[in-house]
């Protein structure tokens, strides 16, 4: 436990990026690269960026906090997994890795994990003591936070994307009908596409005839002038996330769940759906879930770790 400044750092995808954070969460600078490829250099540009960050920020850090992309052992710190656009990140030592180039402590977790960590310590559910966080980005994230701390299982505890039980179409992981098929960005446009494909849009979207992708932001903006087949999928995704959220309640009994990623910037299309699903069946318990939307953004990860670190 610090009272000072900690370095958080995001390692995603595309980019990765680190900044100095305060005890009360506030980012006193930070520093983004893209992600290059490989372990070995991707820890190299981690480093780095955590160097300049504190370099700006002119302080000190205690300690090192991180949020990888992929399920992070919590013990030894090594990537167990990630997807195939990670070349050579599996069996990366991401702990010992970054705290040999660093010379400071450090501590890992899951992406998703972080951005809860962050949420639960600083944001839309500071101070409650259970919580799961769903991330809703390419993919669908989750993290549990029971009791106060977060609980990863053996890494991947809170998965919550690959639960079964959303329809039949193929997942990205190359099963059938998890909940990322209906709730993550990346299926609402493919559902979107198939749908104006098959001339079942009858609003703004029938204008296209040919597979080109819309995007998730456009089909947001869509489905708020008034597209059928753009709410239609957004509303899918909101009771598919509706459904999740009732069997984390069941299992949990947890009384608050906060929603993030790119996707929920489509909150007032989502929320509803959401909220229909829980009045639909609510749970057993009789005890409310109160499903929020998350409040750091796209610093919630990076936000989170540094907290982790703390
Ligand atoms: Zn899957």
């Amino acid at each position: 436990m610090t009272g000072g400044p900690t370095a958080g750092v995001d390692i995603g995808g595309t980019k990765i990026r680190a900044a100095v954070v305060t005890a009360d969460g506030a980012v006193l600078a930070s520093a983004t690269a893209p992600t290059p490829s490989g372990g070995a250099a991707m820890l190299d540009v981690a480093a780095g960026l955590v160097a300049q960050a504190t370099a700006t920020a002119r302080v000190r850090v205690a300690a090192v906090g991180v949020g990888a992309a992929g399920v992070v052992d919590p013990v030894t710190g090594e990537v167990l997994a990630a997807s195939d656009s990670f070349v050579g990140w599996v069996g990366t030592d991401l702990r010992g890795g970054l705290a040999a180039r660093t010379g400071l402590p450090v501590t890992v977790a899951n992406d998703v994990d972080a951005f809860l960590v962050g949420e639960a310590t600083w944001g839309a559910v500071r101070g409650v003591r259970s919580a799961a966080g769903i991330a809703l980005g390419t993919g669908v994230g989750g993290a549990l936070w029971l009791d106060g701390a977060l609980y990863r299982g053996a890494g991947a505890a809170g998965e919550i994307g690959h639960m079964p039980g959303f329809g039949d179409a193929r997942c990205t992981c190359g099963q059938r009908g998890h909940l990322e098929t209906l709730a993550s960005g990346r299926s609402v446009e493919r559902r979107y596409g198939e749908a104006v494909a098959a001339g079942g849009s009858g609003g703004v979207g029938s204008r296209e005839g040919s597979g080109a992708v819309v995007g998730a932001a456009e089909i947001e903006a869509r489905a708020r002038a008034g597209d059928a087949a753009a709410a239609r999928v957004l509303a899918d995704a909101g009771r598919a996330v509706g459904s999740a959220v009732l069997v984390l309640a069941a299992l949990l009994d947890v009384g608050h769940v906060v929603v993030g990623g790119g996707l929920a910037h489509a909150w007032d299309l989502l929320e509803p759906a959401i909220r229909a699903r829980l009045d639909d069946e609510p749970p057993v318990s009789g005890h409310m879930i109160e499903v929020r939307r998350a409040v750091l953004g796209g610093d919630a990860t990076v936000v989170g770790a540094a907290a982790l670190a703390r």
